[in-house]
């Protein structure tokens, strides 16, 4: 099984080929094609499965094809080293787009960030407090936003953000695509996966 079966595109592919990855681990062989066709997915996968690039690959084609208002998809994530590093994966699978995207968390000031996001940018991957800042600012129209990715819920749940992703809910379009993952299927993540997903394809790996 080859990333070449996965129905990706050709600036993806190359961009996979730069990475020197030659074929899709278990949770991308299972997760691309669910995501591609539009479905709601709960993936149980733990950091070094590869679960990163299984969302973020297609995102970047969903994200290249839709119209309309900007941002178009919001990543969540419960820390900063965590955003940074799907960041990176995004510009790494991005590049040979013109898909642009930004990265928001907190411990720093918002200038830069807020700088960032008010250029028009297609993605924003962000902690839930910073994005909540920035939002309530004024500077985020959410209205545009067609995906929506938790990565590590388990660990956002942990740290007490249900408060914050709740009112994230509340100000995102209700029609949109939604992916969440977990290391566990601990309750309180079943719990938000039952709020949060609509019929999801559960993925375990
Ligand atoms: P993750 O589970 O997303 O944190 O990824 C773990 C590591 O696996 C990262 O360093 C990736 O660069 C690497 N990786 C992701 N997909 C593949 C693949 N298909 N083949 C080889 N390495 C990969």
């Amino acid at each position: 099984h080859l990333f070449d079966d996965l129905k990706l595109n050709r600036q993806i592919l190359n961009a996979i080929d730069d990475l020197g990855f030659e074929k899709p681990t278990e949770i991308q062989s299972k997760v691309i094609p669910v995501a591609l066709a539009g479905h709601d997915l709960f993936g149980i996968a733990q950091t070094g499965t590869g679960k990163t690039l299984a969302f973020v690959a297609p995102l970047v084609m969903k994200v290249k094809y839709a119209q309309g208002e900007h941002p178009r998809a919001l990543i969540l994530a419960p820390t900063r080293e965590l955003v940074l590093q799907i960041a990176e994966s995004f510009s790494a699978l991005a590049k040979y787009t013109d898909l642009r995207m930004a990265a928001l968390y907190g411990g720093v000031g918002p200038k830069t960030q807020i700088e960032e996001v008010e250029k028009g940018v297609d993605v924003l991957i962000s902690t839930p407090g910073r994005f909540l800042d920035i939002y309530s600012k004024g500077h985020i129209v959410p209205k545009g936003i067609k995906t929506l990715i938790l990565d590590e819920a388990d660990k956002m749940m942990d740290m007490g953000f249900l408060p914050q992703i709740r009112r994230i809910l509340e100000v995102v379009p209700r029609k949109r695509q939604n992916m969440l993952f977990s290391a566990t299927m601990a309750d309180k993540v079943v719990k938000l996966t039952e709020e949060f997903l609509e019929f999801p394809e559960r993925i375990e790996v």
